[in-house]
């Protein structure tokens, strides 16, 4: 339902918070934060409002970190329980995905990774691509653009409608994001980057946004800024605007 992200100087953690209280007019059933901090990925979410989420990080807070995704979720596949809200992190532990939309192959994905031995730990069409994405990681050349690439291998195999925000726990300065038929927007700070189902997640934070075009990957690095790619690889010029209404 709403989804936001964050990479930059300031807490994440903060950051994600806010844009997640900025989404709540949108209605939800449970909400849920990731962050990347010391090489390590770590994530709270809850059912049931934001309250509740930020009651779990009170008694057990995230580490500060500089990169974080946050979800607000509506639920279509599997009830809305903790346990199927967002972020998904995968089996190993090395990356965490928040979605909107739907994924209409995800049973056929999820038996491809149950015959490989993945256990999945909820009932949403959603979890399958965080275990497709730990796969296609460990798959992908090493370097600048890895989680990219990951992301890109995916999307390719993925049908239906989705936005989709990544993080990795090797990848601490970069977000990857991704979307069909579901909005995705990218909000430019001054070294600093936000991700948003609408801009309502970030108004508050900078006015400088890039839309992003069907069937598109971002990748968001604070050292490489922005890079937009089709699903193939082949380099695409978001829109740039600025943001003029009032929030
Ligand atoms: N289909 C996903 C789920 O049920 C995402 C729902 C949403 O857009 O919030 O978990």
């Amino acid at each position: 339902c709403g989804i936001v992200g964050y990479v930059g100087p300031r807490d994440a953690r903060d950051v994600v918070l806010e844009g997640l209280r900025r989404l709540e007019y949108r209605g939800y059933d449970s909400a849920g934060i990731a962050v990347v901090a010391d090489g390590e990925l770590t994530s709270a979410k809850k059912a049931g409002k934001l309250a509740n989420l930020e009651k779990v990080l009170a008694e057990r807070p995230l580490p500060a970190a500089t990169v974080g995704v946050g979800h607000t979720r509506w639920a279509t596949h599997g009830g809305p329980t903790d346990r199927n809200a967002h972020p998904h992190v995968s089996a190993d532990g090395s990356v965490a995905v928040v979605h909107n939309g739907i994924i209409e192959n995800f049973a056929s994905l999820r038996a491809e990774c149950e015959a490989e031995g993945v256990e999945f730990t909820s009932e949403t069409d959603t979890e399958v691509a965080a275990h497709l994405l730990a796969a296609a990681y460990r798959r992908a050349p090493e370097g600048p653009g890895r989680l990219a690439e990951a992301m890109r291998a995916v999307c390719r195999r993925l049908e239906g409608a989705f936005t989709l925000v990544a993080t990795s726990a090797l990848e601490p300065d970069t977000l990857v994001a991704a979307r069909r038929s579901s909005p995705l927007v990218v909000g430019v700070g001054d070294g600093e980057y936000f991700l948003g189902s609408d801009v309502a997640a970030f108004i508050g934070h900078t006015r400088e946004a890039r839309e992003l075009g069907q069937d598109q990957v971002v990748e968001i690095d604070r050292r490489r800024g922005v890079t937009v790619t089709d699903f193939s690889g082949g380099i695409a010029e978001p829109r740039a605007y600025t943001v003029d209404w009032d929030a």
